[in-house]
């Protein structure tokens, strides 16, 4: 027997199984067409204790570690369709941990324990139209007016804003550039809070992706979050976290491609072998499954320096960017082994194919990632100016 803090992980990991299984799975196809996943399902992982896992317990959260997050994402993953974990974890953790780190008691009891019930849904409101890697560019405005902040512009692709309640949004409260940027909590029946489009996406149709504008939107001061101007800050660290989530969510979904693939390949026949008869086959799952370890073990890399409390920004990034990049790949070749029934709709694995385009861009792109390695490793000359 393992440690107890495993036994334990191992009985979350073993309840939120079933409850993919009985509840997620079945469901999924009908939460692809209608473009999110629904409210009942936010309930129902409340209830069972899933959408506070590494929030504070005086808030109703279990006050666990990243390691029960990254058990979490991989058993979601499980479902098919990861539009349903993006959804999930947009809420249970980028919308909401940021909160759980930097909240006033009274925001934390406003905001956190409803979110982690289950009752009100949240949204991480980062990226412009006009601005997305750059962060220390966005525009949203909100300008202090007695006891609120009035807010006037926009946010696009974000993950449940045509659901959400709040937002934990990103505006400028001061000058341009990184100092000028706080993040105000705001509510959906804010007056001035106007959702816009749900946007059609490539994949991860489970998500409800989509647009927000606040028109002189008028929110309390008491929710603004942090400092006035410490708000870039606070956004970077909370990426940390949404990059680790999107390097083990990579890992899961590649496992899951891979498992599919061995599973036709071993049945499917061609010219009276199976497919994995075929030593083309065969090699090819066999690359795969070396890079799939190496993304993964880069991953747990990450994640023990992060549960220790090391500093790992290019850890973080390196797991993220190996992933992602690697997913495509596996992606391809996996689907490929189905011949057309990997470009049907009703077959799983081409889902999983779409979907995994959606990983290089996510919570920082793969340009991205590779600025923030080279920064930490050094490789920026003085003249970069960084
Ligand atoms: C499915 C999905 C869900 C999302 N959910 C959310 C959400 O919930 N909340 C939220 O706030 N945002 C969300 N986003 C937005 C996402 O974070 C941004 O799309 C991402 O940060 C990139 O920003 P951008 O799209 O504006 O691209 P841009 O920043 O305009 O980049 C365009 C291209 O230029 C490259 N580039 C930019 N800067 C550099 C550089 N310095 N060096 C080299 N290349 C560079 C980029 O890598 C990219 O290839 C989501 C996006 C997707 C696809």
């Amino acid at each position: 027997m393992g440690e107890p803090e495993d036994q334990e992980r191992e009985m979350f990991r073993q309840t939120l199984r079933r409850l993919v299984d009985r509840e997620i799975t079945p469901n999924v196809l009908e939460w692809e067409r209608a473009g999110r996943i629904p409210r009942d399902l936010f309930s129902r992982l409340g209830e069972l204790g899933f959408l506070g896992v590494r929030l504070s317990p005086e808030y109703g959260g279990a006050g666990r570690d990243f390691r029960y997050t990254a058990t979490m994402v991989r058993e979601l993953v499980r479902c098919g369709s990861i539009g349903v974990p993006v959804s999930i974890l947009a809420h249970a953790e980028f919308a909401t941990k940021v909160i759980d780190r930097s909240g006033t008691p009274e925001q934390k009891r406003e905001f956190l324990g409803p979110a982690i019930t289950g009752e009100r849904v949240g949204a991480l409101g980062v990226t412009e139209p006009g601005a997305g890697s750059d962060v220390a560019a966005i525009a949203t405005r909100a300008a202090r007016d007695g006891g609120d902040y009035v807010v006037s512009g926009s946010k696009t692709f974000i993950t449940n804003a045509t659901t959400c309640d709040w937002v934990t949004t990103a505006v400028r409260t001061g000058e341009p550039g990184h100092g000028g940027i706080s993040i105000l909590l705001i509510p959906a029946d804010a007056p001035g809070f106007v959702r816009g489009r749900r946007l059609e996406k490539l994949g991860t149709h489970a998500s409800d992706t989509g647009e927000l504008s606040f028109e002189e939107c008028r929110v309390p001061a008491r929710n603004l979050l942090g400092p006035e101007g410490g708000g870039f800050r606070l956004i970077m660290e909370g990426f940390a976290g949404e990059r680790l989530v999107l390097a083990v969510m990579c890992g899961a979904q590649m496992r899951e491609m891979w498992e599919k693939a061995r599973g036709y390949g071993l049945e499917r026949q061609a010219f009276g072998r199976p497919i994995l008869g075929f030593q083309a086959w065969r090699h090819r799952l066999a690359d795969a499954l070396a890079t799939i370890e190496a993304a993964e073990a880069l991953t747990e890399r990450a994640l023990d320096l992060s549960v220790r409390g090391e500093r790992c920004e290019k850890e973080i990034s390196m797991a993220k960017l190996f992933a992602a990049e690697a997913m495509v790949g596996i992606a391809h070749d996996c689907a490929q082994i189905f011949g057309g029934y990997g470009y049907m709709e009703e077959v799983p694995i081409t889902r999983l194919y779409r979907d995994s385009l959606a990983f290089s861009i996510g919570a920082g792109t793969s340009e991205i990632m590779r600025e923030i390695i080279a920064r930490e490793a050094g490789l920026l000359p003085r003249t970069e100016g960084r």
